[in-house]
């Protein structure tokens, strides 16, 4: 399989990084480093992203996508720091989401105010006794003449606080899980901030639905797909979020490449010890290795293929190994590596904040061991 980048995939690639430079990260450097960023600053994030068509990376064009493949997107999401993919992220699954199995009157109604990211959105699933097994959703939705009443609590939502319109996962009358969109202008929800350890500038809430009445025509989807929606677009997610490792372990690895040339000891340069060496040379390896299976994974989804298990395969190694990479590269800067100044701890913070979503590595596991076995270790 060959992974030369195109001279336009070079192109878009160097056009991300640009808008990261000069747009993104003067925005972020305004904020204080552990704390959500402001909603005004969120959004002016996700409009830099919105022109690079990041925020509906997923769509065809004749909805209002760029045209890029699942592995193009890829190649630019590791050019993002996590803080600024887990901004993105949530606006452009829960687009893509919105976009399959809508009418096309609800595409024209809600996809060009949220792709310009003129509104934020995100996908409420997750609940607080409802996590690796999204078919267990416990929020309830019910008809009352004219609307949907929802009734329900979601927890660990991403962009959740800072979100105009929130598409939640419930179940109906008939046990289906459906999908509706809350838009908080019409409808009242209690939202509050969850503090993390790591992606400290990103949002995460939780958020209770009290007889919340909501418009019929907000209901998404049919009675079957709200389930298979979510699945479709973990597929992808998965890898992305690697490639959110990977970003983190290459600029920690970077850097501990030019420490170990600077920091003399004992005479020389900390390189020349082979102990050091080597521990660059499985930092390399990690990196390498986590950034290929996750471009495997986004190709063979592009091709069309079941992408099932390399999906799950990537997203387990890549933030695992890049995990692993990133304690190295804090041990080559010695106490260096552990003040707060070089940045170092923050990307051992942010990388374990990836080991959860879309996934936690035990479900990724069972996920590809389904694929080699066909024996499903969660219904058995
Ligand atoms: C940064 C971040 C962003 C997120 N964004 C969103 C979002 O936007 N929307 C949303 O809906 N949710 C979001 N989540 C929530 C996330 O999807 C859930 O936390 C995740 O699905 C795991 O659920 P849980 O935390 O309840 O853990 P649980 O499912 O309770 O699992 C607890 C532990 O048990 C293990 N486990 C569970 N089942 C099995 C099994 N069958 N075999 C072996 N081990 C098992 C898990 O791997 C885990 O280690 C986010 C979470 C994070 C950290």
């Amino acid at each position: 399989m060959n992974f030369d980048l195109s001279s336009d995939q070079h192109m878009m690639r160097d056009a991300c990084r640009r808008v990261m430079a000069t747009a993104i990260q003067p925005i972020l450097d305004q904020s204080p480093i552990d704390r959500p960023l402001p909603k005004a600053a969120a959004k002016q994030v996700l409009q830099h992203l919105a022109q690079l068509g990041l925020t509906a990376a997923r769509l065809p064009e004749d909805a209002g996508g760029p045209g890029m493949t699942v592995l193009d997107y890829g190649l630019l999401c590791e050019q993002l720091p996590p803080v600024v993919a887990f901004i993105l992220l949530p606006q452009e699954t829960t687009i893509a989401r919105i976009h399959h199995g809508c009418s096309a009157e609800q595409r024209e109604r809600l996809l060009p105010e949220l792709i310009g990211a003129n509104r934020i959105v995100c996908t409420a699933a997750t609940e607080p006794d409802v996590g690796s097994d999204p078919r267990a959703v416990r929020t309830r939705i019910r008809e009352e003449k004219d609307s949907f009443v929802v009734n329900g609590r979601k927890m660990w939502i991403s962009n959740g606080s800072i979100s105009d319109v929130i598409n939640v996962t419930c179940r109906d009358d008939s046990n289906n899980l459906v999908r509706i969109l809350v838009d908080r202008a019409q409808s009242e929800v209690e939202v509050k901030e969850i503090s993390m350890m790591g992606l400290r500038q990103c949002h995460l809430a939780e958020m209770a639905f009290h007889d919340c009445r909501v418009p019929k025509e907000n209901l998404l989807g049919t009675s079957q797909d709200g389930a298979k929606i979510l699945t479709l677009t973990w597929l992808a997610n998965r890898p992305l979020i690697g490639l959110c490792a990977v970003h983190l372990a290459q600029r920690a690895f970077d850097a501990a490449c030019v420490y170990a040339k600077d920091r003399k000891q004992f005479g020389k340069a900390i390189g020349n010890f082979q102990l050091i060496q080597e521990r660059l040379a499985d930092m390399e390896t990690a990196i390498v290795a986590s950034r290929l299976l996750c471009y495997n994974a986004l190709a063979a989804i592009d091709r069309g293929e079941r992408a099932n298990g390399v999906s799950a395969m990537a997203k387990r190694f890549a933030v695992s190994a890049c995990d692993r990479a990133i304690a190295p590269a804090m041990q080559v800067h010695g106490s260096m590596g552990l003040s707060r100044e070089l940045g170092l701890e923050r990307m051992a913070r942010d990388v374990r904040m990836l080991s959860i979503p879309d996934g936690t590595p035990e479900i990724l596991t069972l996920i590809q061991g389904r694929e080699l076995t066909s024996f499903d270790a969660f219904r058995q």
